[in-house]
């Protein structure tokens, strides 16, 4: 347990990363909590900036569960081809928007656990979508979310699933949505999969995996 932070020394960080990224937010652009849903589902192995450049020319013509419920898959696949899985992603779009127009009036439910009912949309998807567009506050835990805040010692896990439960733990409630976001900036400026810039890190001083070197 001394290779945690306290809540205090969590806190400390999170006030430090606010400064060190005061614009810290969402990076997948989108004007709809769908064109958010289409995006983060894009987002799956795949960048956010080749995400932002596959749907940025999309979504001029087609931005709403209408315009992809029926559409031809093979119409669908060449849109988003860049972005990776795009048999999958394709598939989980159509099916997606079919079931917003059958069940929830062609509306994005604002809840986990109806996000979590569309096919394709796991937890880290329906935690983007509802702490982004709906205010909920949720730990979406990605690559960089998992990775910085076990190094840092927020959490001590092995998995995506415990680590977003033990981060709900040690982050006060109101902190969850921005510390989502301020792990994944830091993660994608300074605290990088290899080569970490621990040396000019703010946060050196605090974290667990610079302090065990
Ligand atoms: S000190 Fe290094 S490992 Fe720790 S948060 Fe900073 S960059 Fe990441």
């Amino acid at each position: 347990m001394n290779n945690l932070l306290t809540k205090d020394e969590a806190n400390l960080c999170l006030d430090i990363l606010e400064k060190v990224y005061p614009d810290a937010k969402c990076e997948l652009e989108h004007d709809s909590p769908f064109e958010l849903l289409v995006a983060t589902i894009l987002s799956a192995q795949c960048t956010d900036v080749r995400v932002n450049k596959v749907t940025s020319e999309m979504f001029k013509k087609y931005n709403k569960p209408q315009d992809f419920a029926n559409m031809d898959i093979l119409f669908l696949e060449d849109l988003i081809k860049e972005c990776g899985l795009f048999r999958n992603k394709a598939k989980n779009i159509k099916a997606t928007s079919k079931v917003l127009l059958e069940d929830f009036g062609g509306e994005v439910p604002k809840t986990i656990k109806e996000l979590m009912t569309l096919p394709g949309v796991g937890r880290k998807t329906a935690n983007v979508v509802a702490s982004t567009c709906f205010g909920v506050p949720a730990i979406a835990v990605d690559t960089h979310v998992f990775r910085v805040s076990n190094r840092i010692g927020f959490v001590d896990e092995k998995n995506v699933s415990n680590t977003e439960k033990a981060l709900q733990k040690v982050i006060p409630k109101e902190r969850w949505t921005k510390a989502h976001h301020l792990f994944i900036f830091h993660g994608r400026r300074t605290c990088f999969a290899r080569n970490p810039n621990c040396e000019t890190c703010e946060i050196n001083h605090i974290c667990k995996y610079y302090g065990d070197k």
